[in-house]
């Protein structure tokens, strides 16, 4: 068997990098930076005010309630005409430039004016108060985000303010096809004896969109060489990486590892974890194959663990894999020394606010019940065996518990 980590680092090494280019920031979530994304300019550019007020001098209004003669007015998006002179105040907007000599601003809440040409100032201000001045956010040369971080929607926001567009790497497009005589179409309302639904197929196509990966979904292909052959051949034309499930294991029926061996070169590894112990991988004419087994939560675990870092990998990102924390376990577990175990785990919050974690249901490896409904995987390393309640485990995050009812 081969270890988990050393398979991994087999699959990366060989992943080839794919193309980037400068694409609009609104087309660019999920997408890896190939540069460093530097601010160009001070950001704010100008000093600008953080409220609806009044620009004027400290030191004027030291002994508030003070009358200030109003110099002019200035909106959001136009520039002050005037300076503030001693004894005068400029009625200004959220987000307007300073005009000079002004050095704080007082919220128009703590002002009263009936004639346009005077204010009340009733509060006191320090030099500085309520003024964003340039450069506050960002200074030039920052670096706003690095090479090789996959974009968050707030990335962009923050790229979009700097008006910096960072080259990014291409989304790789993904061939997804399920194997297997017995596997018949989702929408199937009737399970003929014998058939089962194609699940895997479902939680592929979801978690490469999730990765906002293209996929090109091929259907189901029965045990069959000659469709195999054709089906494999046509994903290795049309995409970056290929993604079947099913077959991968020493079933007689399986003709996959045939196939994979005639169209191009492909080894059949025992890695040492569980679920997802089967596992073939090579390529097709240069195209990276995938051939994960065919029980749904193998599947998932080896998409976790090979296929999602992977294609990140191929994006150039720095980080491929899920965030692990430290949490303990809420009950005993006994688990097979030789592999690395993913169990399937609901984290609960002890009184100290760390986490605990119970197995989500039962662990079969055809199970999906308890992975639908779990939070994360305690890993238990090979080597391990058994652990106890209480015991510290590391968790690998693929959700965080998700949001908060209204009266928690
Ligand atoms: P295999 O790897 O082809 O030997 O399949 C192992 C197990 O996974 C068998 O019980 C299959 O019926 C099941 N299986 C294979 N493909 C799928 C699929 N697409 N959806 C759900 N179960 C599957
Ligand atoms: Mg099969």
């Amino acid at each position: 068997m081969k270890p988990l980590d050393e398979a991994r680092a087999e699959v990366l090494s060989v992943m080839p990098k794919l193309p980037a280019a400068r694409i609009r920031l609104t087309e660019s979530l999920g997408r890896v930076t190939a540069e460093h994304a530097i601010v160009r300019e001070e950001l704010p550019p100008f000093d600008n005010s953080a409220m609806d007020g009044y620009a004027l001098l400290a030191s004027d209004v030291e002994t508030a309630p003070v009358d200030l003669v109003v110099n002019e007015d200035v909106p959001a998006g136009s520039v002050p005409a005037k300076h503030v002179e001693r004894g005068t105040a400029t009625r200004i907007m959220t987000g307007a430039p300073m005009p000079q000599g002004a050095d704080a601003v007082v919220k128009v809440e703590n002002t009263e004016s009936t004639d346009p040409e005077l204010v009340t100032i009733r509060t006191a201000a320090t030099v500085g108060e309520n003024v964003r001045p340039a450069g506050c956010d960002m200074s030039r040369g920052d670096v706003i985000v690095e090479k090789g971080i996959r974009l968050t929607a707030r990335d962009l926001g923050s790229l979009a303010s700097a008006g910096v567009h960072p080259v990014v790497s291409a989304m790789p497009t993904v061939a997804l096809m399920s194997t297997g005589d017995e596997i018949v179409d989702p929408s199937t309302e009737t399970l003929a004896r014998g058939t089962i639904r194609d699940s895997n197929r479902v939680l592929l196509h979801s978690l490469l969109s999730e990765l906002g990966v293209p996929v090109i979904d091929l259907g189901i292909i029965g045990d069959d060489p000659k469709a195999l052959r054709t089906a494999y051949a046509e994903a290795a034309s049309r995409a970056d990486v290929v993604l079947s499930t099913g077959g991968v294991s020493m079933g007689d029926y399986d003709y996959v590892k045939q196939i994979l061996g005639e169209l191009g070169s492909v080894d059949f590894w025992k890695v040492a974890m569980q679920p997802g112990k089967p596992f073939a991988f090579g390529s097709i004419g240069g195209v990276p194959l995938f051939g994960l087994p065919g029980n749904p939560v193998s599947t998932f675990v080896s998409f976790e663990q090979f296929v999602r870092p992977g294609l990140l990998h191929m994006m150039g990102a720095t980080k491929v894999l899920r965030t692990q924390i430290m949490g303990t376990l809420g009950e005993d577990v006994d688990t097979n020394e030789a592999k690395t175990v993913f169990l399937r785990v609901l984290l609960a919050h002890d009184t100290d606010g760390s986490f605990v974690a119970v197995r989500s249901g039962r662990q079969g490896s055809a199970m999906l019940s308890s992975l639908a409904n779990a939070d994360a995987f305690a890993v238990i390393p090979a080597g391990t065996g058994s652990l106890s309640a209480g015991d510290d485990v590391t968790l690998e995050m693929f959700r965080w518990p998700e949001g908060r009812s209204i009266d928690e």
